[in-house]
């Protein structure tokens, strides 16, 4: 009687234990990580083949730290990212965040545009828990391919209570960074995501997360933007700064209507002499132009060798071109007015 009472309360009780593990949901977006090809030595696959389940079959060992659940969100090469995914991916990750049952939130994503994705959600998602991206350099069916080891550990990240209200994290190669300062550095090597004004804020080893920096700047639960009603971004796109550039780009852009520019800038996000005319004439008619750089670190100065108060421009502090553009959109939705607009770049 008595082994029979033990029997029933193991019974019961395995599953109450399986409960206890924290619930994880993975939303999949495509990318390398859910990559396939022909050869296991080669850089040519198809990006965003393999479906969710397939990606978590790949990782047994998650299961034994998390209760995991998947959501196939779209199934993209990153490049092809745009506005309404970002916007679904966002809408989702609030309602999800909101609930008692989910303690983390892990996208698969193509490493390409990773970190804009991330930037956008670290602006967006209203949470303090855990939110984390992860991607994969080599495809699923390579040699040495990176993404198990990746989406394990970004399970092993999102599972971990110190991880939450750090504001969304991409985690890489046994890195965690801030999605606000990581950037793709390399076209191909495992070693691609790099954070270069700041550093990784922590590492993922051995199934341990350690955290070293935490990120100050204004995020998630901190941030004015609320996108809950949003269909579509203002559309603001990137020029390329280079000697002897050619100002007709800048005509094209206000003939396509955007509300906003931003210009990658040589050195300390300097301008071309007759792109900066065009430019002085376009800020008074009220596009806003943000002044970012090309050169891959460091901030942009205000007033410093381009003189802003006199171009009307706001300059990007120290986001890349692509995350300045993801700002200026957002805060496009709240306002034209530039000033206002500089103050969220030191801001965010
Ligand atoms: N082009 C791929 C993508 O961004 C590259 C990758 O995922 O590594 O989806």
């Amino acid at each position: 009687m008595k082994r029979m009472l033990l029997l029933l309360f193991v019974i019961a009780s395995a599953p109450a234990w399986a409960q206890q593990l924290p619930h994880i949901v993975i939303l999949a977006t495509g990318g390398t990580i859910a990559g396939a090809g022909e050869s296991s030595v080669g850089t040519a696959y198809t990006a965003g083949k393999l479906p969710i389940d397939a990606l978590l079959n790949a990782v047994p060992e998650a299961r034994k730290i998390a209760r995991l659940t998947g959501e196939q969100v779209a199934s993209v090469g990153s490049q092809a990212m745009h506005d309404s995914v970002w916007l679904k991916l966002a809408k989702r990750i609030n309602e999800l965040a909101a609930r008692p049952d989910v303690n983390g939130i892990v996208i698969t994503h193509g490493t390409d545009t990773e970190g804009e994705t991330g930037y956008f959600l670290e602006l967006t998602v209203k949470t303090n828990k855990p939110v984390v991206l992860v991607g994969a350099m080599r495809s699923a069916t390579a040699i040495s391919a990176d993404g198990p080891l990746n989406l394990y550990n970004a399970i092993v990240v999102a599972a971990n209570k110190t991880s939450g209200g750090r504001g969304v994290l991409v985690c890489m190669n046994d890195n965690i960074f801030s999605a606000r300062d990581v950037t793709k550095t390399n076209t191909t090597n495992v070693a691609t995501f790099q954070s270069p004004n700041t550093g990784p804020l922590g590492s993922v080893l051995d199934g341990k997360v350690e955290y070293y920096h935490k990120s100050i700047r204004k995020h998630t639960t901190e941030t004015e933007f609320d996108v809950s009603g949003v269909q579509s971004l203002p559309k603001v796109d990137i020029l390329y700064g280079y000697a002897n550039m050619n100002p007709t780009l800048v005509d094209a852009l206000v003939k396509d209507k955007v509300q906003g520019i931003v210009i990658a800038g040589v050195g300390n996000g300097n301008l071309y002499p007759t792109v900066e005319e065009r430019v002085k004439q376009i800020t008074r008619d009220g596009i806003v132009v943000v002044r970012s750089s090309r050169t891959g670190s460091g901030r942009v100065t205000l007033d410093a060798e381009t003189d802003d108060k006199a171009l009307g421009t706001v300059v990007a502090d120290d986001l890349n071109p692509q995350k300045a553009r993801i700002l200026l959109q957002l805060a496009l939705l709240k306002t034209r007015d530039p000033r206002k607009i500089q103050e969220m770049f030191f801001t965010y």
